[in-house]
C-alpha cells in the first residue's frame, strides 16, 4: 500500500465527507510556493496550506531557528514558570500590535485564541458582578470549531449539529457596500440592551465565508459604539495577521482600537501550532483580587512552548524583512491587474483585492452551496492543473505565500481564468 491508501485506511479528515471522497495526495516534500507527492506531482501552493506558511515551505530560516530552540529548552511549563523566547516575543509583538495591547494569553490554536478572548470577557463582567454573558458577531463569521468560537461563526451548516449547547450569539449583518448604515443600527439595537459581554469580528474580511470584504471606516464606527455600550470589542485576526492585508494586521487600517485581538495561523510561519490573544490593560486589571477564583483559569499544556516562541520570533524578522514586504506589495500589484482584467470577464461576477488578499465570484445561477458540486468540479480543475485552490462555493479566491514567484503566481492566475468557464 502506498501512502494515500494507508491513510484512507487509519485517518479522519478535517470538514471531509470519507464516503465519496477518494484516495488524498500524500505530500512528501515541499519548497517555496511547491509541495510534491509521492508520485512526484507537483502543487503550486496558491493558499499558503490554508493561509498559515507565508514564507515558503521548509524555509531554512525557520528550521535553523527551530533547531536552535529544540537544542536548548524545547518545553517548559507556563504555569509558575517562564522562558526566554516567550518573554522576548511578548516585547516584540506588543511593540507591534495596536498600542493599547498590554498582555498576552498563549494558546495553541486560532478557536482556543477566540475560546480565551471570549471567556475573558464574560469572566470580567463576572467578576463585577455585571450579567453580560451574550455575544454579538457578524453572519457568515468563522471563528473556529471549538464550541464557543463555533457558537460565534455564522455558516450554519458547521454549527447546525450543535444547536442548543452553544453560547448566546445575536448575529449582525455584515456592512459590506451599501449595507453600512443598516448594519451600524442592527448593532447599536442589540448594544442598547445591556446583556452583551463582547462583539467578535473578523476585521476587514472574513476568511472562510469567501474572504467577503468591508470598509475600515465602518468597523471603526462599529468599534466607537460598542465603546459607547461598554461592550468589548475582539478583532479575530488569525487568518488576517501577519501581513496578508498588506499591513502587519487588519487593524492597522483603524483609527479605532479593539480591546482584545486573537493570532494564530500565520503567527510561527507555517511550522508549530500556537495562538496568542492580546489585552488591553483594563482586561487584565478586571481579574486582580486577592481573591484567586477571580483569575482567569484557563489554560493549555504546550501555552507559551518554548520552541512556538522561537519560531514566531524568527516569523516576525521574516514578515519585517525589506525582503518580504517587497514582495507583499509585489503580489499586491499583481492582484490588481488581474483583478482588472477579470472584471471585464462576461462570467465574473465580482472581484476583491486586499494585500496579497484576491477572490472573484463567478457568475451562477441561484446559490451556489459551500461545499457544492460546483465548488468540488472547481477544485477537482484546480487539483488536476497542480494549484491547490479552496473554493467556497462559487468563490475563487488566492492567498498565495510572499515569496511565490512571478512565474508561479502567473500559472495560478491563468488555472483561475481557465476556470471561470467551467459550468
Ligand atoms: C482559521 C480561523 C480560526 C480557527 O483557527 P484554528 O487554528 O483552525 O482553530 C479562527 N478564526 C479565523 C478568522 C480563522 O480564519
Amino acid at each position: 500500500m502506498n501512502l494515500s491508501e494507508k491513510d484512507q485506511l487509519y485517518n479522519w479528515h478535517p470538514y471531509t465527507q470519507h464516503q465519496t471522497v477518494g484516495l488524498l495526495p500524500a505530500i512528501v516534500k515541499g519548497q517555496g510556493a511547491v509541495l510534491w507527492d509521492e508520485n512526484g506531482n507537483e502543487y503550486l501552493d496558491a493558499i499558503a496550506s490554508w493561509w498559515v506558511n507565508p514564507y515558503g515551505h521548509s524555509n531554512p530560516v525557520m528550521a535553523e531557528a527551530i533547531y536552535k530552540q529544540l537544542t536548548t529548552l524545547e518545553h517548559v511549563l507556563f504555569g509558575g514558570f517562564t522562558n526566554k523566547p516567550a518573554v522576548e516575543l511578548a516585547e516584540k509583538l506588543l511593540s507591534l500590535l495596536p498600542s493599547n495591547q498590554k498582555k498576552l494569553f498563549f494558546s495553541d490554536n486560532g478557536s482556543t485564541a477566540v475560546e480565551v478572548a471570549l471567556k475573558a470577557a464574560m469572566q470580567f463582567f463576572y467578576n463585577k458582578k455585571e450579567v453580560r454573558r451574550r455575544i454579538l458577531a457578524f453572519d457568515d463569521a468563522f471563528h473556529g470549531d471549538t464550541f464557543g468560537a463555533m457558537a460565534s461563526s455564522g455558516i450554519t451548516f458547521f454549527t447546525e449539529a450543535f444547536q442548543g449547547s452553544l453560547v448566546d450569539v445575536y448575529r449582525i449583518p455584515v456592512p459590506v457596500q451599501g449595507q453600512e448604515a443598516h448594519a451600524l443600527q442592527v448593532l447599536e439595537e442589540q448594544l442598547q440592551t445591556g446583556e452583551f459581554a463582547a462583539f467578535i469580528f473578523e476585521p476587514l474580511c472574513q476568511g472562510a465565508a469567501g474572504m467577503v470584504m468591508y470598509s475600515a471606516e465602518v468597523l471603526d464606527k462599529m468599534i466607537l459604539l460598542c465603546r459607547k455600550y461598554g461592550v468589548f470589542t475582539i478583532a479575530d485576526e488569525v487568518m488576517t495577521g501577519f501581513g496578508k492585508t498588506g499591513k502587519n494586521f487588519a487593524c492597522d487600517y483603524l483609527t479605532e482600537q479593539p480591546d482584545m485581538l486573537c493570532l494564530s495561523k500565520a503567527l510561527t510561519g507555517g511550522t508549530i501550532p500556537m495562538a496568542i490573544t492580546s489585552f488591553t490593560q483594563e482586561i487584565f486589571d478586571g481579574f486582580l483580587d486577592t481573591d484567586v477564583n477571580k483569575a482567569l483559569f484557563h489554560g493549555h499544556t504546550f501555552t507559551a512552548n518554548p520552541t512556538g516562541c522561537a519560531a514566531a520570533l524568527a516569523s516576525i524578522a521574516l514578515l519585517e524583512s525589506e525582503e518580504m514586504q517587497a514582495n507583499i506589495q509585489r503580489i499586491h500589484k499583481h492582484h490588481l491587474a488581474f483583478a482588472e482584467k477579470m472584471n471585464a470577464h462576461p462570467r465574473v461576477k465580482t472581484t476583491r483585492v486586499l494585500g496579497v488578499i484576491f477572490a472573484l465570484e463567478i457568475a451562477r445561477e441561484g446559490v451556489e452551496s459551500y461545499y457544492g458540486n460546483f465548488r468540488n468540479r472547481l477544485y477537482q480543475f484546480f487539483i488536476q492543473n497542480g494549484v491547490i485552490l479552496r473554493p467556497v462555493g462559487n468563490i475563487v479566491y488566492i492567498l498565495p505565500p510572499y515569496i511565490m514567484t512571478d512565474a508561479q503566481l502567473e500559472k495560478v492566475y491563468e488555472v483561475v481564468e481557465a476556470a471561470v468557464e467551467i459550468d
